[in-house]
């Protein structure tokens, strides 16, 4: 057997270029730093020449890891699982930290979301209520399997999820035959478009489930804030709007909180704040904390009459890490702490965090090739007028003690909820120092 020099982080980056695939990266690209560890809202990397560096978190590692990394309440409860017991198959057998969990999603939902559905990840949880809405349309009698969903969605990369993501920026060209024909509405108003942009909308939406009322299992958007699709809000009208129209003709109204959930536009779910409950509630991301891959699905009386009512009788999904005991303890600690804790719950959090963005990028606007920076709660976006340069922003970030992963146009940050007014202003100089470099001159 050779001896691979284990150890070594940069012997690592070595190692994983061409053995590995990162997201959306070609398999010889490699990574730009080695993790060796990380606590708080710090992760420390070594890069390629072997340098170690201690970067801010500006990520929250795709948006999950909201309390921090090493959190002594996370760590003590999936220690204290690890110890009794790590998983076991969810067919026929249950375990306290599922049913914990259940409960405790149950209480902090919107009323009325009374049963959930454990699924290992997004993605997952966007299939599941695919499914479970052709299911139900089935058992009301009806042929019913297409989904209307929103131009800039983001639903995940699965096949269901990515047939309802945006059809330009989601990879329906490439997957062309793989993925069902779906309906678009075009990207709803901002939240500052004026009453005649979004009733023209509404107008819109509703011509449209007018035309094709008869063949929608179900309605599927992520409430108020489009994320990964283009970072980017809208006006809770028309949010309003499609929850009427889905129970005008019975269809099944989701809502992917995947991105929006537990406090990151500045409400506990985006959905109250625009005042709805929908029929199926996708969570993932934050719901562990990120420490471990799970999502939940929550889902209404009523729609868990039918299919209870149908002839399966079930859900018909059964994944063999269903409910994972080590996932769920992490969840639940997660919802604890986003729901009590001063420092990590997500209302004091965002309070000390939406406006620090604020304040922090406010120098971006003032740039010629800035098209728009925006806040949403605990979401910070500089919107460039060109596609950003990934490897400049990594290494000006870097410079700035930050790490960043921008896309497309966007250098953005879902900052870890622990973050501090001194680690927010780090986190907002590197994004806008990031924003400089490009201006023309820099670039040439
Ligand atoms: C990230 C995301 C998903 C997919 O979740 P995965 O855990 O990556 O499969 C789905 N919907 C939204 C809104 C997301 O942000």
């Amino acid at each position: 057997m050779p001896e691979p020099a284990r150890s070594s982080p940069q012997s690592t980056l070595d190692r994983d270029a061409g053995l590995l695939w990162h997201p959306y990266g070609p398999l010889d690209a490699g990574a730009h730093f080695s993790v060796t560890g990380a606590a708080g809202a710090y992760v420390e990397l070594c890069d390629t020449s072997g340098s170690p560096h201690r970067l801010l978190d500006g990520m929250s590692s795709w948006w999950a890891v909201v309390h921090g990394y090493r959190h002594p309440v996370m760590d003590a409860a999936l220690t204290h699982q690890i110890r009794s017991f790590s998983h076991v198959m969810f067919g026929g057998l249950t375990h306290g930290p599922a049913v914990d969990l259940a409960e405790h999603l149950v209480a902090v939902t919107p009323a009325g979301l009374d049963h959930v559905y454990l699924a290992d990840s997004g993605s997952v949880s966007v299939e599941v209520a695919l499914k479970l809405a052709t299911q139900y349309q089935q058992a009301r009698g009806r042929d019913r399997s297409r989904f209307l969903a929103l131009e800039g969605a983001y639903h995940g990369d699965t096949t269901g999820a990515m047939s309802v993501c945006d059809p330009v920026g989601g990879m329906h060209a490439d997957f062309a035959g793989l993925l069902s024909p779906q309906l678009f509405l075009p990207r709803p108003p901002l939240p500052e478009a004026s009453t005649v942009e979004v009733d023209a909308w509404v107008v819109r939406a509703e011509n449209l489930v007018d035309m094709h009322g008869s063949e929608l299992a179900g309605i599927i958007v992520e409430p108020l804030f489009q994320g990964a699709g283009g970072m980017r809000p809208y006006h809770p009208a028309a949010l309003r709007a499609l929850r009427r129209l889905a129970t005008e003709i019975d269809a099944v109204f989701i809502a992917d909180e995947i991105a929006t959930g537990f406090g990151r536009t500045g409400a506990d779910f985006a959905c109250r704040s625009a005042g709805i409950t929908p029929d199926v509630m996708c969570l993932g991301k934050a719901l562990t904390g990120g420490y471990l891959t799970l999502a939940a699905l929550m889902c209404s009386g009523p729609i868990a009459e039918v299919i209870t009512a149908s002839s399966h009788r079930a859900l018909m999904h059964g994944p063999t890490f269903m409910a994972n005991p080590l996932a769920c303890a992490a969840a639940t600690a997660s919802v604890g702490l986003l729901f009590t804790d001063d420092t990590s719950g997500w209302e004091p959090a965002i309070a000390r965090i939406s406006p620090a963005l604020t304040a922090g990028l406010a120098p971006a606007r003032e740039m010629a090739h800035v098209a728009e920076v925006r806040v949403t709660g605990g979401i910070g976006v500089i919107e460039l007028e060109r596609p950003v340069d990934v490897g400049l922003t990594t290494r000006i970030a870097a410079e700035h003690g930050v790490w960043l992963r921008p896309f497309r146009r966007h250098i953005y940050t879902m900052p870890p909820y622990i973050s501090t007014p001194e680690t927010m202003a780090t986190i907002t100089a590197a994004m806008v120092a990031a924003a400089a470099a490009h201006s023309e001159g820099d670039l040439q």
